[in-house]
C-alpha cells in the first residue's frame, strides 16, 4: 500500500460503513478499518466491496479498542496514515442507563487508546462522532454549537460530553493536530442498495428499526414513549438525518481540515437537517410510504429521553460546503427498503 490511508474505527458499524462506502467513492485514499464485531457483522465488509467494486483499497483488522498495545502493536509496520475516523462506540441509551460503567469503560477508554495511536504514528487528523445528546435538554432550539451543555440525560451522553472534552483537551496540547467533532442529530435510513443498513444484533431501542421491525410482524406491537410532553403532539421530537448525509458529511470534514481550511485546531459541526420531526409524524411518514398500517400503543416515557432537540445547521452548510439531501420521507422509504431486504434474506 504505497497510497495514504484514512483508518475508520467502527469501519463495520451502521455510520462506519456508510462512510467507508463514501471514502472508496469519492476519495483516493485507502480505508483501514477496525472493528470488533460487538455491535456489527463481520459480512459487512462483503457488501461494502459489492456496492463499490473496491476489493484491494479497504483492510479490516478485528480489535478492541479497549486493548491498547494490541492497537500500537497492529500499526508497527503501518504508515502513511492521513487520518482517522473514530466511529467506535457503544450508542444506546436504554442500555447506558442500565449499565453506565460499561459506557464509561468501553467509549472513553477506546477514545483515549486510538488518541494514543495518532501520538505514536504521528497522525494529525482526527474526525470525533458525538452526538446532539451532549446538548442535555435545551431550552433554546434549533440548538447551535456555541449552546452550552446542560446535565447528560444519560450515561451515554455523558461519555460524549467526557469524549468530546479529551478530544479538545488533546487537541490544544499536541502541536499540528486537528479535530473536528461532528454532531450526530438521529441518524437513520440505509444506502441506496439496500444492501447495508443498520443492524443491531440485539434488540434496537431507536425509533425507526423499530418501525421497521414493526411493519415486518418481527415486533408485534410498538410504543410510543409518552404523550404527555409539551410538545405540539405530546411526542418527544427529534431532528432524523439520513446516514448517507452523516457519512458525506466525513468526507467533507476531512477534507476541510487536510486542505487547512479549518479556522481553528478543534472545529464542531451540528450534523442535522433542522427540521424537527416528532415521535408520531415519523409513524405517519412511514404510513404514507409503506401504505401500511403501524401496530402501535402509546406507552410512559422512557427514562434518560429529552422532549426535544433539532438543529442549525448553518455552520456545517457554510464550513464544509454540506448539505443533507434526504427528507423524511425519503429517509423512511430508504430503511423500509433495507428492511424488505433483511427479510427476504432470511426468509430465502
Ligand atoms: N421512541 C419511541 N418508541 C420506540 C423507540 C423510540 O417512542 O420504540 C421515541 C423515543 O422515546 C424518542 C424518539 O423515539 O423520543 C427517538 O428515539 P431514538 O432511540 O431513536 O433516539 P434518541 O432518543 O437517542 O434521540
Amino acid at each position: 500500500m504505497n497510497a495514504k490511508s484514512i483508518i475508520v474505527t467502527g469501519g463495520a458499524g451502521y455510520i462506519g460503513s456508510h462512510t467507508i462506502i463514501e471514502l472508496l467513492e469519492q476519495t483516493d485514499f485507502n480505508v483501514i478499518s477496525i472493528d470488533n464485531f460487538s455491535n456489527s457483522s463481520e459480512k459487512t465488509y462483503e457488501r461494502i466491496s459489492s456496492i463499490t467494486g473496491e476489493q484491494k483499497r479497504l483492510t479490516h483488522l478485528n480489535i478492541n479498542l479497549c486493548h491498547k498495545d494490541e492497537l500500537i502493536n497492529a500499526f508497527k509496520n503501518i504508515n502513511n496514515i492521513a487520518g482517522i475516523i473514530h466511529f467506535a462506540a457503544f450508542k444506546s441509551v436504554p442500555e447506558s442507563v442500565s449499565n453506565p460503567l460499561l459506557y464509561y469503560h468501553n467509549n472513553n477508554e477506546s477514545l483515549v487508546n486510538v488518541l494514543y495511536l495518532c501520538k505514536e504514528k504521528n497522525i494529525n487528523h482526527f474526525i470525533f462522532s458525538s452526538s446532539c445528546s451532549v446538548y442535555g435538554n435545551i431550552d433554546k432550539l434549533p440548538v447551535t454549537e456555541d449552546s452550552p451543555f446542560q446535565p447528560a440525560e444519560s450515561p451515554y451522553a455523558h461519555t460524549k460530553q467526557i469524549g468530546e472534552e479529551i478530544v479538545k483537551s488533546f487537541t490544544r496540547f499536541t502541536r499540528g493536530f486537528n479535530s473536528v467533532l461532528l454532531r450526530y442529530f438521529n441518524p437513520v435510513g440505509a444506502h441506496k442498495s439496500a444492501q447495508i443498513g443498520e443492524l443491531p444484533l440485539g434488540a434496537p431501542t431507536s425509533l425507526v428499526p423499530i418501525i421497521t421491525r414493526t411493519a415486518a410482524g418481527i415486533i408485534k406491537e410498538m410504543h410510543v414513549h409518552g404523550s404527555d410532553y409539551e410538545t405540539r403532539d405530546g411526542s418527544c421530537i427529534r431532528d432524523y438525518i439520513h446516514v448517507t448525509d452523516i457519512a458525506d458529511a466525513h468526507i467533507k470534514a476531512l477534507d476541510y481540515i487536510l486542505k487547512h481550511k479549518n479556522k481553528n485546531n478543534v472545529s464542531l459541526f451540528n450534523l442535522g437537517t433542522g427540521n424537527g420531526v416528532s415521535v408520531f409524524e415519523a409513524i405517519n411518514s412511514f404510513e404514507k410510504i409503506s401504505g401500511l398500517k403501524l401496530n402501535y400503543k402509546v406507552g410512559p416515557r422512557r427514562d434518560g429521553d429529552v422532549m426535544a432537540i433539532y438543529a442549525n445547521n448553518d455552520l456545517a452548510k457554510k464550513e464544509l460546503n454540506w448539505e443533507p439531501k434526504f427528507n423524511i420521507d425519503e429517509m423512511m422509504l430508504s430503511a423500509w427498503k433495507w428492511q424488505q431486504h433483511l427479510s427476504s434474506a432470511t426468509t430465502n
